[in-house]
């Protein structure tokens, strides 16, 4: 393991009694600008319902914030909600009103059902299990769209102003994003979803809530379509009307909110075993585990990060081959991976590239115009430092369930069962223990599950009363005029 993270902290701390000035005002000036170079300049209060750059590019944060070891040591020891404000404050939270978020957040997590973080298990010998599945719609994004919510409700409450957020889906989001927003004062939640593209369980989560604010609608077109009309409703004159607004997995927000797990679990891993750990992440968009190279950049005790894909492997090919190169997506058992373009690598890029907007911007029109970019020997040299890949074909995922049901009598989701599968084929000289990141509760994808061991898996009590309920959403035709009409009628 190269780099002591407590070294660190210690060069960390010497330089702020160095230079107490310069760090005030570096933490006061944090603010965030676009991957691709163009001079917008945003704070964090900003970006809470911001989606891309004017350029195109994702907001990054200038620079890392400095922590003292005492901050550090709070980010791995405490509870989740105090984890997440720190993590935040740090990253610019000074640009919202003093207290909003450290009250939001408590508030938001307050409705879960482990409110001081998700369980961290220790399954065998170094190997460990974060369960990031408890929350109330059963996947890892409540961690983040919950307590984002609750923050920008209590944002426009202050400003005495009204939102609406659009959202198109192919199933967790949506879920996630009607029980983060159902019944909030100030925000009305719009959810597109393809007719047919959605599990019966996912829908119900995303029908059921009976929230006057949450309009569900199925649209008789695929993901694509949804959203695309939810791209061209921003464009409307209906937007300012409305107040439309995003939250998707491109949000700073959300990602810096989710490594607050990432600080917390390495901290109760360190802990017991002295040493940094590695995770293993099902990655997509590459939000999730971009979340938790935020948390070893600013010193959590990490290793390698190992990203997971299904059969649409644009991740590991890249490991392979140097290049960036989407295939047609494929679909398979693990929905929510089943993904080509993974926009939030476009953050790393930047990274990798040296902070350079010029160069991403070139990679990316590139990856726009001939659906490829290379990277360099160093460039490589610099991503296999922190990351490593791994492709789990159907057949391999199917097989992993069906393992970790013999080895620890426990039953995985399928997006999970690509990280677990990983676990079972690491190479023997990776240091240190490693942490699977369990982003789904197996009951969402019981079909799949029960293809592998021939048993359902158990549905909590919540989502029973959830499937039990009686649902309400409207059907439209996929047109951005079928869609206005279908939200103006709802909330005029
Ligand atoms: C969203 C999602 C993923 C992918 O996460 P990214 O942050 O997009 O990489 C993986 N698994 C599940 C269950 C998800 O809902």
């Amino acid at each position: 393991m190269k780099g002591n993270w407590l070294l660190s902290i210690h060069r960390f701390q010497s330089l702020i009694e160095l230079q107490p000035v310069k760090f005030i005002l570096e933490i006061f000036l944090l603010n965030y600008i676009s991957t691709r170079g163009g001079d917008e300049t945003l704070s964090l209060a900003q970006l809470l319902t911001r989606g891309t750059a004017s350029d195109g590019g994702l907001f990054v944060p200038r620079q890392w914030p400095k922590l003292g070891s005492d901050t550090l040591d709070t980010l791995l020891t405490g509870e989740y909600a105090d984890i997440a404000t720190a993590v935040l404050t740090l990253f610019g939270g000074d640009t919202m009103p003093s207290g909003l978020i450290q009250n939001a957040v408590h508030s938001a997590m307050s409705q879960f059902n482990d409110p001081v973080g998700p369980p961290v298990s220790a399954l065998s010998d170094g190997l460990w299990a974060l369960e990031l599945m408890h929350g109330p719609t059963l996947a890892f994004k409540d961690f983040a769209l919950a307590p984002l919510a609750e923050i920008i409700d209590q944002t426009l409450q202050h400003q005495d102003q009204r939102a609406t957020v659009l959202c198109a889906t192919s199933g967790d989001t949506g879920a996630a994003t009607v029980s983060a927003f159902a019944n909030r004062e100030r925000v009305n939640a719009v959810v597109l979803f393809p007719n047919g593209g959605v599990s019966e369980f996912q829908r119900k989560q995303m029908t059921t809530t009976g929230a006057a604010n949450v309009l569900p609608l199925r649209v008789d077109g695929d993901f694509d379509q949804c959203q695309k009309i939810v791209k061209a409703l921003y464009q409307t004159p209906a937007a300012a009307r409305h107040g439309y607004t995003a939250v998707n997995s491109i949000n700073i927000v959300r990602i810096l909110l989710q490594s607050a797990y990432y600080f917390r679990s390495s901290g109760i891993v360190y802990r017991k075993s002295n040493k940094p750990c590695n995770f293993i992440v099902p990655t997509g968009n590459f939000g999730n585990i971009y979340a938790a190279y935020i948390a070893k950049q600013l010193g959590a005790p990490i290793g390698k990060l190992i990203i997971t894909s299904n059969d649409n492997d644009v991740l590991p090919r890249l490991f392979e081959t140097t290049t960036m190169a989407g295939n047609q997506t494929v679909k398979t058992i693990s929905p929510s991976m089943d993904i080509q373009v993974s926009s939030n690598f476009e953050r790393l890029l930047w990274h990798i590239k040296g902070n350079d907007g010029t160069a991403v911007k070139k990679a990316q029109n590139s990856l726009e115009s001939d659906n490829r970019y290379h990277l360099s020997d160093a460039e490589m040299a610099t991503l296999e430092q922190d990351f490593a890949a791994f492709r789990c074909p159907e057949e391999e995922a199917l097989s992993a369930i069906k393992s970790v049901w013999q080895k620890h009598e426990k039953i995985i989701c399928p997006h999970s069962a690509t990280a677990f599968y990983a676990a079972h084929h690491l190479p023997a000289s990776m240091e240190g223990d490693t942490v699977v990141v369990e982003t789904a509760h197996p009951a969402k994808f019981s079909d799949a599950v029960y293809k592998a061991i021939g048993e359902r898996p158990k549905i909590p009590q919540s989502a029973r009363e959830m499937l039990a309920a009686s649902e309400s959403f409207e059907s439209v035709i996929a047109t951005a005029d079928a869609v206005q009409s279908a939200i103006d009628t709802k909330f005029s």
